[in-house]
């Protein structure tokens, strides 16, 4: 059974406004942590600007996977969000999910309340992982 995503309700919002920020474009980025565990946020760039496609910058997504490795953390996670779709993977989101073992954010601001699912993506096989939401006190 595939393990469900905990993220803190900070750390999710953090997600949210840096899609309502980057939307109508698509927003992207990484989280990282240790065993499972979401440490740090990174909020990155879509180096495409598109509001239907999201690449992460090379050079950023260098220095952010470097930092990573650097603190000893892992990749738990990336995460875009979809501005106008429901939050399941594009047939171009499972074709570029080059991380079996990472799971795979994906926020929809299509509807009034922003709307987050996660998943694993293995070989363009998806399977819903859950997201669970915890509050910070
Ligand atoms: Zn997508």
């Amino acid at each position: 059974m595939a393990q469900p995503l905990r993220l803190s309700a900070g750390q999710y919002q953090s997600i949210i406004d840096h899609a309502r920020a980057c939307s109508p474009e698509e927003a992207c980025g990484v989280l990282a942590g240790a065993g499972g565990e979401v440490e740090r946020v990174f909020l990155m760039e879509n180096a495409e600007h598109s509001p239907t496609f999201y690449m992460m910058d090379s050079r950023e997504q260098f220095e952010v996977f470097d930092a990573i490795e650097r603190d000893g953390l892992e990749l738990v996670a990336i995460f875009h969000s979809h501005p106008h779709s429901p939050p399941l993977p594009s047939a171009q989101d499972m074709e570029l999910a080059f991380y079996p073992d990472a799971l795979y954010l994906i926020v929809s601001l299509m509807g009034e309340e922003p709307e987050g699912r996660a998943f694993r993506i293995v070989e363009r096989e998806v399977t819903e992982a859950g997201l669970e939401v915890i509050g910070d006190d």
